[in-house]
């Protein structure tokens, strides 16, 4: 799925889970971090335009690196350790990061129907190829009415709680934004009782 849902999808969870704002923000990482392997796709597109050498980092290490449980370990132990309630999220993290893994299983699917576009999850990545493989072959399109459906119900809460709670992803990053969001909400849907 895209960063935007994996992101609104862990948000959502660590808002309802959590009280302190940067324990959220930590548990709400964990849902787009596993998508640090994706990153060599930079270095295939710009190895050969600087007349450098073809590389295939995206396709070799996407899904490989941080989307099984050795990476996700990783991921959870990094983010408990800058966290207030190391405990809770370390394990929330390591809850997160599986449900985003959980979500490309379902919806990451390339932009054809061919079998190259389906993207396996290697659960014992990055050690191993040879077994702890998944892959749904009605995996969604990344750009799936499915997708899109998800994101939107998830934008939807994010209002609603921004509205009636006063929480939102903007609070533990700047509470101005944050107060101007609600503020905007309220006065287009009046104060919540
Ligand atoms: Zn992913």
């Amino acid at each position: 799925m895209s960063p935007i849902t994996h992101f609104l999808a862990s948000w959502v969870v660590a808002d309802t889970v959590l009280e302190n704002d940067r324990d959220k923000m930590l548990v709400a990482l964990a849902g787009i971090l596993p998508d640090l392997d994706s990153l060599g796709v930079v270095c295939d597109f710009l190895s050969p335009a600087l007349g450098g050498p073809e590389t295939q980092l995206y396709a070799d290490y996407h899904h490989f690196l941080f989307h099984g449980f050795p990476g996700i370990l990783v991921l959870a132990g990094v983010l408990a350790w800058r966290a207030v309630e190391k405990k809770k999220v370390f394990l929330w993290a390591f809850l997160v990061a599986h449900i985003h893994s959980l979500c490309d299983f379902v919806g990451s699917r390339g932009p054809t129907d061919t079998i190259e576009d389906l993207w396996p999850i290697y659960y014992w990545g990055p050690f191993t190829r040879e077994f702890g493989n998944f892959l749904w072959t009605d995996q969604w399109k990344l750009n799936g009415w499915q997708n899109v459906s998800f994101t939107i119900a998830l934008l939807i809460w994010v209002f609603y709680a921004a509205w009636k709670y006063d929480r939102s992803p903007f609070r533990p990053i700047s509470p101005k934004v944050h107060g101007e969001f609600v503020k905007a909400l309220r006065n287009r849907f009046g104060t919540p009782e």
